[in-house]
């Protein structure tokens, strides 16, 4: 049975844009790929109110976080972690030799300006990793104001976001707020299918990977940006997805960039409102973010039976993540094209199978 999800990745895609992936194929080299990337790209620029380039990879979000770091590091990169997917990015930087270090908080909170100001001062730091949204704990971190900060004392470290439960959901100003690297994936806020990252890069970074020596081959900035002049990319990009991302990013641009924003923001606030009455949210209500809801399970349910039995009736939501949070939360998705209704009709369903008064 199809299942409308209610996961942070992936999401629910409408019929219109999986369909939009079926236009018959292009070559890669043609006109009509070049037309169709040059068409796409100033849609994406609006997205992320930026003039700056706009990479596709064909690659999941995970991809592009071990290729920014590793071409923006010269001297080390300070890792705030305050979940799973934060944590992601110094495994990648040990993976990869990059020297790093790791500042944690407890999971459920998220970090301030200063903190961040107090652990940069500390180091020798070139590169400040940050997720701005924390899908695990269902943080969000206030990124402005962290960029804000960094530009102010540390205007040299190359600032990089994950932004993959986030862009295209909640704002992210690139110019304004003066980020180098933004990862995102398609099957988040974009409502895509995976398998396509879409990373706006600053003029900052691609001067830093101009000093790396040994930047990889594959999600090399500079080898990235010979081409996207030419609205190419250097392997066969993903071109079903873009297709489906070109119709995508009109239907986001006409429900408009503020209504979108706002929506997600109205979706958060019933899901919070129903955990409070029923549950208790895991975050601090300082870090609460506007795409996912993570829900601590004081009534001691099953999740996982919780979940067959959504299943039955054609929704899905998700467990904890990771054997940490595993049954001790869950989490409800309110991303990309799902809609207030949607997210009350979801919970209308748990109330039902567990007999919660509305
Ligand atoms: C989903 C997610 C990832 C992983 O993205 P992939 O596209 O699966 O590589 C990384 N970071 C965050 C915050 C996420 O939510």
């Amino acid at each position: 049975m199809y299942k409308k999800l209610f996961i942070p990745g992936p999401t629910h895609v409408r019929e219109s844009i999986l369909e939009a992936q079926t236009a018959p194929m292009v070559g890669h080299r043609s006109t009509e790929y070049a037309d169709l990337q040059a068409e796409v790209t100033p849609k994406l620029q609006k997205l992320l109110y930026t003039e700056q380039p706009v990479f596709l990879y064909t690659s999941s979000g995970t991809g592009v976080l071990e290729g920014s770091i590793r071409q923006t590091v010269l001297k080390r990169a300070l890792v705030p972690v305050c979940g799973a997917f934060s944590e992601r990015w110094f495994n990648i930087a040990e993976a990869n030799g990059i020297p790093a270090d790791r500042i944690d908080v407890a999971w459920g909170e998220g970090f301030t300006p200063e903190m961040l100001d107090e652990a940069l001062s500390q180091g020798e730091y070139d590169v400040l990793t940050i997720t701005y949204n924390e899908t695990s704990t269902g943080v969000m971190n206030p990124l402005a104001d962290i960029a804000a900060m960094v530009r102010d004392k540390y205007p040299d470290v190359v600032i990089l976001v994950d932004a993959v439960s986030a862009m295209a959901g909640a704002k992210i100003e690139f110019d304004a707020w003066d980020l180098d690297v933004v990862v995102s994936s398609s099957q988040k806020c974009f409502a895509l299918p995976p398998g396509l990252t879409i990373t706006p890069v600053s003029e900052r970074a691609l001067k830093r990977a101009e000093q790396v020596p040994n930047r990889g081959y594959y999600y090399d900035f500079l080898n990235m940006l010979k081409y996207y002049k030419r609205s190419n990319t250097p392997a066969t990009p993903a071109i079903s997805l873009i297709q489906a991302l070109n119709q995508q990013m009109d239907d986001i641009l006409e429900e408009g960039l503020e209504n979108r924003w706002a929506r997600h923001m109205e979706m958060a606030e019933v899901v919070r409102a129903w955990a409070r009455q029923h549950w208790a949210l895991f975050p601090n209500d300082a870090f609460l973010s506007n795409t996912v809801t993570t829900i601590e399970n004081t009534r001691g349910v099953s999740i996982a039976d919780l979940n067959k039995e959504l299943g039955k009736r054609g929704a899905m939501i998700s467990n904890g993540y990771g054997s940490k949070l595993k049954e001790k939360t869950f989490r409800i998705a309110h991303m990309g094209d799902l809609t207030v209704d949607d997210v009350k009709w979801v919970l209308s369903l748990i109330d039902d199978i567990l007999g919660l008064a509305p």
